[in-house]
Parts: structure tokens; sequence; C-alpha cells
């Protein structure tokens, strides 16, 4: 399990690093990992207690796989508990449809590893404590940047002892899709909306379930990932209804649960009340410029991802082996030019325009007309019609779920642990 590397004690609790990674989810944990691998001085800041927090997407697609692979913590990994997902497949109405068929990859791991997130960065963070120059800082948030006429130069935070000031050479934000630090340093943010919003909660699940992962019926929509003994289900709502849902009572949303997947029937009495059902936010955003002199945003806090298709967590490590490439040597010295930081969007802002790309017209094409379709009149949407019936199709989409645009190789040195 993930725990606090205490802080060296310091007059006015200042630490210093040469650069401090702000969010310890997947663009955080593996940039961390990656630069404390180079031999970097750096710092990840955390403001959980554990990873163990209830919402994290579970996919870890065959481009993260071989990052792994080219760490040589593939075995280890693979070890954990998990699942392999090697076909995609959903239910409209009572068809079942093929969407990816990621066996057909020709690739070392042609499947989605489904892991609990918290696993996955558990085990990020056990990965990168082998080596001395990797502090994460767990129950600590970042407030603020502290910064020296336009130059950041660090991060203020808090943690339970109050105030600490972490001085580093390079800030990055990877703080998530609500971002403090890219809000602090006032970057342009292009708005790309999103028209849904998911529900989370848990149902049990009966142990010969079928392992499906899109449910869509009814008017309704739901994705149910397979956590062993429940199902984390995300049911998906159109933006901003939560409230009406919650008008007509938790009756009415447990029987609208079991009319889209009536598997859980049975079970939809663990839903006990409301506060069993969180409601998460779907952005889809980019920021205009990921810099400013001394600071870098990657992952979510530079372009937040809806959940379609499962990607950003991937699309997150993938910034995040990026920027270990382009920038570990140049850390040796210090901080890298403001330019040198943008080589960091400018080579991860296509992959990233394309995948938000392709999540607008899932949203548009498929999960729109779901939620607008007649209790009685589920048809598969044309497009999904077009794959199921072509298996290259199945192809390219498991191509472009599962590989993405332009995926990343592990390039930034190793100096090998002690
Ligand atoms: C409802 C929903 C479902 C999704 N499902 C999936 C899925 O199944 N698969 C998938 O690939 N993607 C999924 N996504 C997208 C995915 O969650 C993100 O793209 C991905 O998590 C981005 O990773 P990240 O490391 O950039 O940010 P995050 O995962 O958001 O991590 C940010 C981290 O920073 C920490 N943090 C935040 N603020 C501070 C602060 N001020 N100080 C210190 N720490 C801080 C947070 O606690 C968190 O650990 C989903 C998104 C949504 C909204």
């Amino acid at each position: 399990m993930a725990g606090t590397d205490a802080p060296p004690q310091s007059a006015g609790r200042t630490l210093a690093a040469r650069c401090c990674v702000a969010g310890g989810g997947p663009a955080g944990m593996m940039l961390g990992l990656l630069l404390a691998r180079a031999g970097i001085d750096t710092v990840v800041l955390e403001k959980h207690g554990d990873f163990l927090r209830d919402f994290r997407g579970d996919t870890v697609h065959p481009s993260t796989l071989e990052v792994m692979d080219e760490l040589g913590l593939i075995d280890g990994f693979l070890k954990r508990p998990h699942q392999e997902l090697r076909r995609l497949g959903g239910e409209f109405g009572d068809a079942t449809m093929r969407i990816a068929d990621f066996s057909s990859l020709d690739m070392k791991y042609p499947f989605i590893a489904f892991m609990p997130q918290w696993d996955f960065l558990d085990f990020l963070a056990d990965s990168a404590r082998r080596y001395p120059s990797f502090r994460l800082l767990m129950r600590t948030e970042a407030t603020d940047l502290i910064r020296s006429g336009e130059t950041v130069t660090g991060v203020a935070a808090r943690d339970a002892e109050g105030p600490l000031e972490i001085r580093a050479a390079l800030t990055v934000a990877c703080d998530g899709r609500h971002s403090v630090l890219r809000a602090r340093a006032g970057l342009d943010i292009e708005d790309i909306g999103a028209p849904i919003d998911v529900l989370w909660f848990k149902v049990h699940k009966d142990r010969d379930s079928e392992p499906v992962l899109a449910r869509i019926r009814a008017g309704r929509m739901m994705v149910t990932l397979d956590r062993g003994d429940y199902w984390q289900c995300a049911f998906v709502i159109a933006k901003g209804q939560f409230e009406a849902i919650r008008a007509e009572g938790l009756d009415a949303f447990r029987r609208a649960v079991a009319d889209v997947a009536p598997i859980l029937a049975p079970h939809t009495g663990d839903i006990a009340t409301w506060d069993d059902v969180k409601l998460l936010t779907v952005r889809i955003d980019r920021l205009k410029r990921w810099t400013k002199p001394g600071f870098l945003c990657i992952g979510d806090a530079a372009h937040a991802m809806s959940p379609v298709g499962g990607v950003g967590v991937n699309l997150a490590v993938q910034d995040a082996v990026a920027a270990a490439n382009l920038l570990a040597d140049k850390l040796v010295h210090g901080c890298p030019s403001e330019d040198d930081l943008d080589q960091v969007r400018q080579r991860r802002l296509w992959p990233t325009r394309l995948t938000q790309a392709m999540q607008v017209v899932v949203q548009n094409r498929i999960v729109k007309p779901a939620l607008a379709a007649s209790p009685n009149g589920v048809r598969p949407p044309l497009l999904i019609r077009v794959v199921n019936a072509w298996p290259w199709l199945q192809g390219q989409a498991a191509r472009m779920v599962g590989l993405g645009v332009r995926p990343e190789h592990v390039r930034s040195p190793e100096i090998p642990p002690p």
C-alpha cells in the first residue's frame, strides 16, 4: 500500500526538489517514477491518504502494458489480480454487438487489463520507491503556485501539520480535471463540452454473470466493470439531470438500473441510500498552452477526458512518458526552458485532439441517441452495426482504443537503484 515518505524537517517547513509533481494519479505517478528512475530528485504530492478512492478508471491498455514491459515491470504488474479483456462488446436492447477485437493487435499484450486503479497506482508507487530520488507525500494538497516574477518556482501545499512549501526548478500539474494549479497559472481552457455525467455505485455480482461492459436499453446506458464479487456501475445520465433523478426517488432509480441491466435486478437493494450513489461530472476540455516558465500541465490537467473508450488513464500515462523522454536529460542541469517544456504539448497535442474527437463522435452518435431513445425502441446505432458486421473495423477500433494515436516508448535514461 502507498504510505507517506516523511518530508525532511526544515525551518519554515520548506523542502526542495528538482521537480515537484502535483497529483498522484496515473500521469503523476508515472512521471514521478520515470524522473526518479532517471536520477532526478522528484517529489510527488497526493492530497488523499491512499489510492483507495472509489472512483478511478480501471483500464490499463495495451500501450500502457507495453510501457510497463519497457520498464521491466510487466511480470510483477500482471501478477496482481486483474482480468484480461480481449474483445469488447455491448448490449443494445437484446442485441449483443462486437465493438473492438484487441486480440487482432500484433502486440505482446493484446488485451485490456482490468485492475482497480488503486492497485495500479500502488504498484507504480512501490516501483518508484526503489529509486532514492523519489519522494511521495500523501495527504499533501497543492494549493497554489509559488512564483518569482513570471517564473513558477514551486508549490504551496498543505498537509496534516499545516502549510508547506516545495521549491522546485520544475512544477508539473498532474492534479486532474479539476486542476487547482492550472487555474492558478491562469492558462486558457478550450471547453469542448460533454453532454453527460455519470452516477457511480456498486452492486453485488453473481458468480456466473457474463462480463458485459456497455449496456444500452430502454433509453438508458450503463457500463459495468467486473470487480470480482461486485459490479462497479457507471450509469450515464444527461448532464445536470441528477437532481431530477433524485426527485423521482430511490425506488425509481433502482428500477431504472434493473431495466438497463436485468442481471442486476436481484441486487439493486445494495443501493441503500443516495449516499451510495456518487455523481461524477464529466468534461472534455483542453488547454491552449500547457506551460509557463518553470511549469507544465499534463494528463487531465492539460486535457480533461471523458470516460468514453476508457482512454484517459492511458493518455495520461503516455503524456508522462513523453514528458520524461523530452525533459529528463535537461532536468539534470536545472529547469528546461519554456520552449523545451512546450515540446511536450507539441508532441501530445495531435493524439489528444484525435482522441477527444473520437470521444465527441461517440458521445454524439451513440451515447446521446441512446439516452434519447424511447423505452421500447432500442436499435444499435448505424456506426455500431457497421463495426459489428466488419471484423476489420473491430481491429481498427481496438487499435484506436488500445494503442491510441502516436503511442510513446520509454526513452528516458535509468540510473539503476543501488
Ligand atoms: C466518470 C469518469 C469515468 C472514467 N472512466 C475511465 C476509465 O474507465 N478508463 C480510463 O482510461 N479513463 C477513464 N476516465 C478518464 C480518466 O479518469 C482520466 O482521464 C485520468 O484519470 C487522468 O489521469 P490524471 O493522472 O491526469 O488525473 P487523475 O486521475 O484525476 O489524478 C489526479 C490526482 O491528483 C490528485 N489531486 C487533485 N488535486 C490535487 C491537489 N490540489 N494536490 C494534490 N493532489 C491532488 C487526485 O487525488 C488524483 O489522485 C473517466 C473519467 C470520468 C469523468
